[in-house]
């Protein structure tokens, strides 16, 4: 069942969806060669306490993270741990989440660990400007198939694969509600997109084919062929009949310098 939000609720969460974005910015800044994926972790757990906010990942469905950090073949869920040590040329997802008076915020951006191939920074590109032609198709009376057919021919033309086991979804007081939110699909398809809508589009691209796998560990999902993946998620409220940014990257990109993308 899709919950569309009142007006009221949708500054609620805008509001947590605001501080997801400061979180991975703050993240952001303590990215590079050396760090664990754990000493992560805790920077966002910290960071969102300090907010008098909650992470969302934490305990959701048994998950041991603040975070999901999901570095170069991992796609997405990947645990935080002391044994991952992030080395020159990694890319690494950070998707982060959180719960703030009643409401949640998700969020991911892929990050580059120091210097990385022409072709990967290729992929991150192309992920990142994949989910704003997802966004552009966000329009009252349109389909949720519109929204993942531009992601998809986005991709697919610059000889990228589009992960179809693991979705977008609805947003609001639960993280994961109504309606799904595929990354791919055919126009006029899908749930119809209306004021009050909340959602997250989150493209997971991958360099190789499209075909994943779980890992041993029963969360992280990796690529089958090992090649990376990147992913990109925002969360959106359709508003006036087009879409809201709840979320945003704007944090993150003060950390990195523009012209990153
Ligand atoms: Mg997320
Ligand atoms: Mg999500």
């Amino acid at each position: 069942m899709i919950v569309l939000k009142t007006a009221e609720e949708i500054e609620k969460l805008y509001a947590a969806n605001q501080l997801v974005g400061r979180t991975l910015a703050e993240v952001a800044k303590h990215i590079k060669p050396g760090v664990t994926t754990k000493a992560l972790d805790r920077i966002a757990h910290d960071f969102i306490g300090d907010y008098g906010a909650t992470p969302a990942f934490l305990g959701y469905e048994g998950f041991p993270g603040s975070l999901c950090t999901s570095v170069n073949e991992q796609v997405v869920h990947g645990i935080p741990s002391d044994k991952v040590i992030l080395k020159d040329g990694d890319i690494i997802s950070v998707d982060c989440g959180t719960k703030l008076d009643g409401f949640t915020g998700d969020s991911a951006f892929t990050f580059p660990v120091g210097e990385v191939t022409e072709e990967v920074r290729n992929l991150l590109n192309t992920t990142h400007n994949s989910l704003y032609e997802g966004i552009g198709a966000v329009q009252a009376g349109r389909r949720l198939g519109d929204v993942g057919h531009a992601i998809q021919t986005y991709c697919e033309a610059r000889g990228f694969s589009v992960v179809r086991e693991f979705v977008g979804h609805g947003i609001g007081r639960d993280m994961h509600e109504d309606p799904q939110v595929p990354n791919y699909g055919r126009p006029g398809t899908g749930s119809l997109i209306q004021d009050g809508l909340c959602i997250c589009i989150e493209p997971m691209i991958n360099l190789g084919s499209k075909n994943i796998s779980m890992g041993k560990d029963g969360w992280t999902v990796q690529t089958k062929d090992g090649k990376p993946s990147a992913h990109f998620e925002l969360c959106i409220a359709v508003v006036n009949g087009k879409a809201r940014l709840m979320s945003t990257f704007d944090f993150v990109y003060d950390v990195l310098g523009k012209n990153q993308f």
